[in-house]
Parts: structure tokens; C-alpha cells; sequence
């Protein structure tokens, strides 16, 4: 990071403690992504080629990393505390570490491996016994059952063409209505919550990768589910990531969503953006007004290493939380 980059950073950091909600005014840098202005919320011309979007845009764009993001001490009474998590995949009872309490609890999809009946109900039990108000949960590529498009187009799958073994697949095909199963929380499939006044809106589908479930090629197919997050959300959780933020596969190479990032940054503009589904991406970064954060805790050899992401919000017009008690 270099000096300017870091005077910056802190410079973000004080202002983002103290008002969160005037972020956007006080900080002095306001991202201009030309090719967003030059194409609207059409579909990108290098959406196809992540890492050469990157390349072409990256000096309008900031994607400064947020180090020590964690909150000290306890939450204000006009914020709630919120907890994310991601790419789990049935790996919580040999997590390292306790999963902080807070006030909502976000999980940004992979909890399972395949979306398998046992899986489902392990990780439903386990969110039973977590001490947040509210839990949100959305799925990622890995919960094949809860995609109804994916277990059709089954039949004339190339089964050798997929990352999931012929066994997983055949098994979750049968399940009917997975999502019944997940009792301990709101679900979100291209939908959105509000809690303690805050709107949460949450959507699984990601660029094609794989196979999985939620797949959809990259361009219009995939804008089309963007196109569908309204404007004035305060949390926005999607399984992958936007392009530029927690996208980093290894050096020189990208794969988040160019069409999701003009999405997030000229249209939505939620607070806060929750992903997982890069492993390797675990962290959070700013752009200058919008937090993202890849809430992975899986690494790349699927080891549940990395602590959930913690950020404390404000609540709309500081009305206090103590009026959402009941
Ligand atoms: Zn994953
Ligand atoms: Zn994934």
C-alpha cells in the first residue's frame, strides 16, 4: 500500500467510526468509474474478462484494504452489531474460534458441500444455537438442491463436466422444498428483509463457475439478477463477489463481476456488501463509500481458518434499538 494510499485509509477509518452515515459526503475521494457513466447499467464490454476490466479501470477505481475492521467494545444503543460468515461448508464444529454475538448474523452461502438433507439440517441446528436476534442466510453454488433450475437441467447434464461426483448429485436431486428445512432464519433468494429498520437483500446467483447451482454466464443473464436489487438497501448479500473487491484468485487474475460492481456502485449503493465464494478473498476493502467484505472462513484447502467479519451500523434516523425489542 503506498503512503498515500495508507494517510487515506486512516483518514476513511475516523470518519467511518464516528458517522457512518456520512461517509459518502466526508470522504474525499469520489470514484469516478467512467465506463460506467459511458455504458450505464448495460452489460460491461469486458464483462467476459474480469481481470482485463480490472486492469482497464483500476485507476479510476479504489479497493483499499480495511485492516483491524473488528469493533472495539460494546455496541451503541442507536447500532446494531452485525456478524458475517460464508463458505462454511459443514465445517463449524472444528471452527477455531467462537462466532461473536451480535445482533444479526449473515451467512453469504456454501454452508453445505452439495445441499444434501443431512447437511441442510446439521447446519440449521447449529444456527439454532447462535445467540443473534436475527439470522439471514442466503445459498451459494454448492447448495444444488435449493436451485430448481439446476436439478432439471440434470438430465442432460455431462456429469464429468461438473466439480460435484456423480453420488452428491443423484442424491439431492430427490429433495423436495430443501428450504423448509432452514427454521433457524430468513432465507433470502432475490429477496429482502428489513430488520431493526435496516433493508437486507440477499441473492445467490454468480457468474458460471463449476457447474454448481445459482450458475449463470457472465453479461446479461447474470445483470438481469443485479437489475433486481432495488435501490436504498442498506446490507446487500450476494454469494460472489463484484470485481475488484475480495475477487483476487491469485496474482494477476480476478473473478469478480464487473456488471455487479457498476450495479453496487452507480445504482444501489447499499452501506455495507457481504460475499464469500472466493476463498482466498477473505477480508474487507472500501471503495471510498461502499464497505465490502468477503466473509469467507473456509481457505482454499476448505480449512475453516477465517474469523467472521463484525461491523456495527447505525440505525436509520438513530432511533434507538431498544424500540425493535419486541
Ligand atoms: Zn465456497
Ligand atoms: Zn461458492
Amino acid at each position: 500500500m503506498s503512503r498515500s494510499d495508507a494517510n487515506w485509509c486512516a483518514k476513511f477509518h475516523r470518519l467511518f467510526a464516528c458517522h457512518v452515515s456520512n461517509v459518502s459526503e466526508n470522504a474525499n475521494s469520489k470514484i469516478e468509474f467512467t465506463e460506467a457513466s459511458e455504458f450505464g447499467l448495460s452489460v460491461h464490454p469486458l464483462t467476459e474478462s474480469p481481470s482485463k476490466a480490472w486492469r482497464k479501470c483500476k485507476k479510476k477505481q479504489k479497493s483499499v484494504k480495511l485492516e483491524n475492521f473488528t469493533p472495539g467494545g460494546p455496541v451503541e444503543d442507536d447500532k446494531v452489531r452485525v456478524v458475517c460468515m460464508s463458505d462454511t461448508h459443514c465445517k463449524t464444529s472444528i471452527m477455531p474460534f467462537d462466532v461473536p454475538s451480535g445482533d444479526i448474523f449473515i451467512h453469504a452461502g456454501d454452508f453445505t458441500n452439495s445441499g444434501s438433507l443431512d447437511e441442510v439440517v446439521e447446519f440449521n441446528e447449529w444456527l439454532g444455537t447462535l445467540p443473534h436476534k436475527h439470522k439471514i442466510v442466503i445459498a451459494g453454488n454448492h447448495e444444488l438442491s435449493f436451485d430448481p433450475t439446476f436439478t432439471r437441467r440434470l438430465e442432460s447434464y455431462d456429469f464429468a463436466a461438473l466439480r460435484f461426483d456423480r453420488d452428491q448429485i443423484e442424491k439431492v436431486n430427490n429433495l423436495k422444498n430443501i428450504k423448509q428445512f432452514l427454521t433457524n432464519c430468513d432465507y433470502l433468494e432475490d429477496s429482502m428483509v428489513e430488520r431493526f429498520g435496516l433493508k437486507i437483500y440477499g441473492t445467490p446467483w454468480q457468474p458460471e463457475y463449476g457447474g454448481g447451482a445459482f450458475n449463470l454466464p457472465r453479461g446479461r443473464p447474470c445483470l438481469d439478477k443485479w437489475n433486481l436489487i432495488p435501490e436504498g438497501v442498506d446490507i446487500l448479500v450476494t454469494h460472489s463477489p463484484p470485481l475488484g473487491h475480495g475477487d483476487h484468485c491469485w496474482p494477476g487474475v480476478r473473478a469478480g463481476c464487473v456488471d455487479l460492481l457498476v450495479t453496487v456502485q452507480e445504482r444501489v449503493k447499499p452501506k455495507y456488501h457481504v460475499f464469500g465464494h472466493v476463498h482466498e478473498g477473505y477480508g474487507v476493502t472500501t471503495d471510498g463509500n461502499i464497505i465490502y467484505m468477503n466473509a469467507s472462513s473456509c481457505n482454499l484447502r476448505y480449512l475453516p481458518v477465517n474469523r467472521p467479519i463484525v461491523f456495527d451500523i447505525a440505525l436509520p434516523n438513530c432511533i434507538a434499538k431498544t424500540l425493535f425489542s419486541k
